[in-house]
């Protein structure tokens, strides 16, 4: 799927938006049972992969996406951008 047109096969879009975003001065242990429950959504999206590249190339510090929390995105977005950077210079040669 090319550009954001895997928007359209999300299955958060008939979802609360409060469920992936949540407010400020959240406490964690309501973070946590939120975002288990925004992963649980993910989990049976079709688009998932494409949604969590989509914020990694955006470099998403907010909300649940692609199944992932912003700091497990932290954590994987140093080592997708080098692969991304690699597989760019490949097709360069
Ligand atoms: S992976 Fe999660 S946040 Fe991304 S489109 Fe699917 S349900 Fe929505």
């Amino acid at each position: 799927m090319s550009g954001l047109g895997w928007m359209r096969h999300a299955a958060c879009r008939s979802e609360d938006l409060g469920l992936f975003f949540g407010p400020d001065g959240e406490q964690p242990a309501a973070r946590d049972a939120r975002e288990a429950a925004a992963k649980a959504v993910c989990s049976r999206c079709r688009v998932r992969s494409a949604c969590l590249a989509d914020a990694l190339e955006r470099g998403a510090r907010h909300g649940v996406l692609g199944g992932t929390t912003p700091a497990e995105r932290k954590q994987l977005r140093r080592s997708y951008l080098r692969r991304m950077r690699r597989n760019t210079e490949g097709q360069c040669r």
